[in-house]
């Protein structure tokens, strides 16, 4: 018998519906849970406090739109997704979400690209995912015409998502000149969904190195993105009418900080989507830089803010500079992205005992959010409940089923918002899709808690081969195939060591090539073997965990890298030191 989300979290008030698109749904107020004409701004600039009202933004989704109709030919009822596939390149934006949904209205596909990546990087996504346009910013413009022209994507298909700073050249053309131009054009027909279409047909192909091998284009269905936003605000809908009724507010709506990426799937849907559709607004700011975090904080009077552990573990070693700052808005923290230490939880707890410190889990694949920590009833170290809809499995080891609290396995899940599959590559969809099933590759636990009797999830291990530093992805195989181009690697294995910043960082063993001399020292070598990354590949996925040489690589007998078992004994040997 698969675990449910427990009878007393809220069940969706109606299915996610299969004949919209997105923006229809979040934007139509048919849908929206609070309908964007009467609500807070859905994006203000964290830095200048530039931004649009509900109304302005609907606006400026069917101006960007037809705009982007006249530029590239694509029309809204044309049939051809595949060939309208547009990337975003871009640190965080007020308008990342209006070109998302201008392409969405046209029955195109986003392509979220991380920012931090480097020219090769960027380029393997914009090919891998048939990319025919990218949208980026002023400071990310050099490297992404390196990319596209390494991929033959045209200059003049090179587009301007407006940052605060410095502005790019005239001559690329911006969202702004998009909209100005759509506005004088005729309204585009509408895009019609036929019923189920809104299932099949792909909104977001978001990267994801999944439970083994290179990044893969996750296709993420208009549907998988309206049930996860109608999951999510579903599940914290009580806790914002108990805070509101508590607070003597006429209005349920709060300020958001919209620091983490948009490109990746935590930032994508429950800042942009689900904010949007609640009526809050999100302070985005394009990155982390504690002054300005801090700020914005106290500028916007911020109530919820959405981090990584990585984030609150300098917030719980910076008290001095958290102290010139205002914070008393804050009323939540929710954390997602990867593990959240309780020690760091608890440390956050004592410099702010009123702040509520939730946490959330989920992957690219289950497009966000399985399980969330309600705000009355947090566990700490616990990733909260199953959220509406969604049904776990757990299967041991042994490959039988768990049915028992504490016993640990893999988690499957199964749910609305689990996506279709990788894109182009069949057999990674095969390993991790199967009948509905979403094989997680973590290791979990389902505990009851002593006194609520409230059922948790722990996430325990991860085991598949991932690694998450500060919550960014970094594929073993990835950067294995880049050491491998080194002179000096015969054979490699990357594997993740815990570091106290970054939760994880990558390490290195190397066979040594038979051409390295023997007067070369191991440490040069190695850090030659470091800077050979540090020069391609973007800084999560820096050698910071080191470089080891050793004499063999173990593998099974049919070549597969034994990983974990480098992982056991390096685990070991930290344990004893
Ligand atoms: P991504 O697709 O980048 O969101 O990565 C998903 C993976 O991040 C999950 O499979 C987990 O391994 C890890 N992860 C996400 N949230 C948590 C959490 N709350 N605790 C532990 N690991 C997490």
């Amino acid at each position: 018998m698969p675990f449910k989300a427990p009878s007393w979290v809220p069940q969706l008030a109606f299915d996610p519906p299969d004949d919209v698109s997105i923006c229809d749904f979040i934007l139509d107020d048919k849908y929206a849970r609070h309908p964007l004409k009467d609500s807070r701004p859905p994006f203000v600039c964290g830095i200048t406090g530039k931004s649009y009202t509900g109304l302005e933004v609907k606006e400026r989704i069917q101006h960007v739109a037809a705009g982007l109709s006249k530029e590239l030919g694509w029309l809204p009822n044309d049939g051809s997704d595949w060939d309208k596939v547009l990337c975003i390149f871009s640190t965080n934006a007020i308008d990342y979400l209006t070109v998302a949904w201008g392409t969405h209205r046209l029955g195109g596909i986003v392509s979220p690209a991380n920012a931090a990546y480097s020219v090769s990087e960027l380029a393997y996504q914009l090919k891998s995912s048939g990319s025919q346009c990218v949208f980026t910013c002023a400071p990310l413009l050099e490297a992404t015409l390196e990319a596209a022209k390494e991929v033959g994507i045209p200059k003049e298909r090179v587009y301007i998502l407006e940052v605060p700073g410095p502005s790019a050249p005239k001559e690329f053309k911006t969202v702004d000149q998009f909209i100005d131009e759509g506005r004088k054009l005729q309204p585009l027909e509408k895009l019609v969904f036929k019923p189920g279409e809104g299932a099949r047909r792909i909104a977001f192909l978001s990267y994801s190195s999944g439970t083994s091998g290179l990044p893969k284009g996750v296709m993420i269905t208009h549907r998988n993105v309206i049930a996860n936003t109608m999951q999510m605000c579903t599940f914290e809908r009580k806790d914002r009418k108990n805070r509101q009724e508590k607070e003597g507010r006429a209005d349920p709506t709060q300020v958001a900080l919209g620091l983490l990426p948009l490109s990746h799937i935590y930032g994508l849907i429950v800042i942009a989507h689900c904010r949007a559709y609640s009526g809050d607004s999100a302070i985005i700011l394009p990155k982390f830089e504690p002054q300005s975090f801090l700020s914005a904080i106290q500028t916007h009077k911020i109530n919820i803010l959405y981090l990584v552990p990585p984030i609150i573990v300098l917030m719980t070693k910076n008290k001095p500079l958290l102290d010139k700052f205002d914070l008393s808005s804050v009323i939540n923290i929710f954390t997602g992205a990867a593990p959240l230490g309780e020690e760091t939880a608890a440390d956050l707890l004592t410099q702010f005992p009123s702040w509520v410190v939730a946490q959330g889990y989920g992957l690219t694949e289950t497009c966000t959010v399985v399980s969330a920590s309600k705000f009355d009833d947090v566990w700490l170290g616990s990733s909260g409940s199953l959220l509406p809809s969604v049904e776990a499995r757990i299967v041991a080891l042994d490959g039988s089923e768990v049915t028992e609290y504490g016993v640990p396995g893999e988690l499957l899940v199964k749910g609305p918002s689990c996506t279709l599959g990788y894109f182009n590559n069949s057999k990674a969809t095969f390993e991790t899709y199967e009948d509905g099933w979403v094989r997680t590759g973590d290791e979990v636990v389902i505990k009851k808690h002593p006194e609520s009797g409230h059922e948790h999830l722990f996430i325990v291990d991860r085991i598949k081969e991932l690694i998450k530093v500060k919550g960014h992805q970094v594929a073993p195989a990835e950067l294995e195939a880049h050491l491998l181009t080194h002179h000096a690697v015969n054979d490699c294995a990357v594997i993740p060591v815990p570091d106290a910043d970054a939760g994880e960082v990558p390490k290195a063993f190397v066979v040594k090539s038979p051409n390295v001399g023997l007067e070369e020292s191991d440490r040069l070598v190695a850090r030659d073997i470091q800077r050979h990354v540090e020069k391609h590949k973007t800084r999560a996925k820096w050698l910071k965990g080191g470089v080891e040489f050793i004499d063999v690589i173990p593998k099974s007998p049919s070549g597969k890298i034994l990983r974990r078992l480098l992982r056991d004994k390096e685990r070991e040997k930290r344990r004893v030191a």
